[in-house]
């Protein structure tokens, strides 16, 4: 399928024009690769961090050994010891290989040079210009280096972090010291990271600053597998559930030469973003064995595995029981401290990032259809068509005139409907002008007071997407949207 730019442009063009997303720092003229959410786009952010923190962290569907999976959660400094990022590699080698263009003064990553549009003439990729003078490739590390305290020398280098794991892993060992969890547990964050990517493009796809959603598994080397599969299929289905059609979503396994020398196995989740003509990465499923764990072992100097007191304490009676053979007191403190009662985790990572989720719900979300105007004929509108847990805004309440007692009737269920859900009270303008205010926000429910509310006590819910409208009574609205929207 190719890039529909036409589509891409109506989209950053709705999210601008309707408050989800603005450039940073617009009015000094932005800068590149760092994007704001408006009133909007932040509900629509939020509502997916907290949907991802509520059913991975909080309540977690059941395991593939049929019990509950054990999970807690960290949040954890942007800045931490410089020494984790040499632990985690990052130091030496977060780093894409980079080419400079003499002639345009460019720099680019060497892997995409084929794929992006040359800045002097961007009907040709870079290098295919006949101006283009490219430099061999040279490694560019993406982290973002400041200082901490007063002295501005090596001593005080620091990184804003570029993913929110290490933060886990460096906690690994609290976590477990403070909390009654036990091995297979995981543990999840959300927080922002940093990377000071060479061409930030593609909206906020690839920005400088970003969120990310990161889970670190942590089990048994011999269940590590299984726990694999069963996140690689547990985060791709989250994504359907809320609304990502599949044809446009997919789980693609990384090939061997893919995989880093540590890995077992990857997949990446990827959807057809408008902006491109193929697949790109919404979320990295990644068996990391234990590297991470043996890595900051070997850096801090600190112990870092896990004592299975369960398998233990089971063995144990065994061997009072006889059914294990008996073990003497300097046989029982060497064994104890060895496989399988002591072991470093192996670790599976569901790596999501915040904003492109935000962005793949918005691309979509976006519709055009037609629906009746004020007399009744049909026109176009733009319907951002969120499940109904994704919308920002869940319902709008229109008062049908300014009179009669309408409004007060309107703002009275306006204000009880806010203390369960983001909702809007708008008297401004016809109702055919209210509804595609709405529709554009992606409301799935207007709630409109009429002449009837003041016989009946009944009002009208227009549906978004099937534009049905339906009579519930007023003492009963609040309820009729807790059900649909929570
Ligand atoms: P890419 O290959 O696209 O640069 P990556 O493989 O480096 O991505 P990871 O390090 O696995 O990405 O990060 C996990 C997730 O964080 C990604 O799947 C993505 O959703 C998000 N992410 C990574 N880099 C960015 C970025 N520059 N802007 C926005 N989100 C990002």
């Amino acid at each position: 399928m190719p890039a529909d730019t036409a589509f891409m442009d109506k989209l950053t063009a709705l999210c601008k024009r309707r408050g989800f997303i603005f450039q940073s720092s617009e009015i000094y003229g932005g800068i590149g690769g760092f994007w704001d959410y408006g009133p909007l786009g932040v509900e629509l952010k939020r509502n997916i961090k907290n949907l991802w923190w509520q059913e991975m962290v909080v309540n977690p569907p059941i395991g593939p050994d049929g019990r509950e999976v054990e999970m807690v959660g960290v949040d954890c400094s942007l800045i931490m010891n410089p020494k984790v990022w040499e632990a985690s590699g990052h130091v030496s080698g977060f780093a894409d290989p980079m080419v400079d263009c003499k002639e345009c003064k460019g720099r680019f990553r060497a892997d995409q040079i084929g794929s992006i549009p040359c800045p002097l003439k961007p009907s040709k990729p870079v290098g295919k210009h006949d101006k283009c003078q490219l430099t061999e490739p040279r490694l560019f590390n993406l982290m973002f280096k400041t200082y901490v305290g007063a002295l501005e020398d090596a001593s005080s280098v620091a990184y804003l972090r570029p993913e929110t794991a290490q933060g886990i892993f460096a906690n690994f060992k609290n976590v477990l010291d403070t909390s009654r969890v036990k091995v297979p547990f995981g543990i999840g964050q959300v927080g922002k990271a940093f990377r000071n990517e060479i061409n930030p493009r593609n909206f906020t796809f690839r920005s400088r600053e970003f969120e990310q959603m990161e889970i670190e598994f942590f089990c048994h080397p011999e269940q590590s597998m299984t726990w694999y599969q069963w996140w690689r299929n547990t985060r791709f289905n989250w994504y359907v559930n809320l609304g990502l059609k599949s044809e446009k979503l997919r789980l693609r396994d990384q090939g061997p030469e893919e995989l880093a020398h540590y890995s077992k196995a990857c997949a990446d989740i990827e959807y057809l973003f408008p902006f491109s003509d193929d697949f790109q990465e919404l979320e990295g499923v990644a068996h990391r064995g234990c590297f991470d764990l043996s890595q900051h072992q070997k850096f801090s100097g600190k112990d870092l595995t896990y004592f299975d007191n369960d398998a233990w304490e089971r063995d144990r009676a065994a061997r009072a029981a006889g059914t294990l053979p008996a073990l003497s007191k300097d046989e029982e403190k060497e064994v104890k401290n060895k496989e399988p009662y002591r072991f470093l985790p192996h670790v599976v990572e569901p790596s999501a990032g915040a904003d492109r989720a935000t962005l793949a719900f918005l691309g979509e979300a976006y519709a055009e259809d037609t629906a009746p105007d004020e007399k009744g004929n049909p026109e176009t509108r733009v319907v951002m068509r969120f499940h109904p847990r994704l919308a920002p805004v869940k319902a709008a309440f229109f008062p049908l005139v300014k009179k009669e007692g309408m409004p007060e009737i309107a703002e009275a269920l306006y204000r009880e409907a806010k203390k369960h859900m983001t909702a809007q009270f708008d008297e401004q303008g016809s109702i055919g002008k209210r509804y595609r205010r709405m529709d554009e926000a992606g409301t799935p429910f207007c709630i409109t007071i009429d002449g009837d509310t003041l016989t009946s006590g009944t009002v009208t819910i227009r549906d978004r997407d099937s534009l049905q409208q339906s009579r519930v009574h007023k003492d009963q609205v609040v309820a009729w949207l807790i059900e649909r929207v929570k």
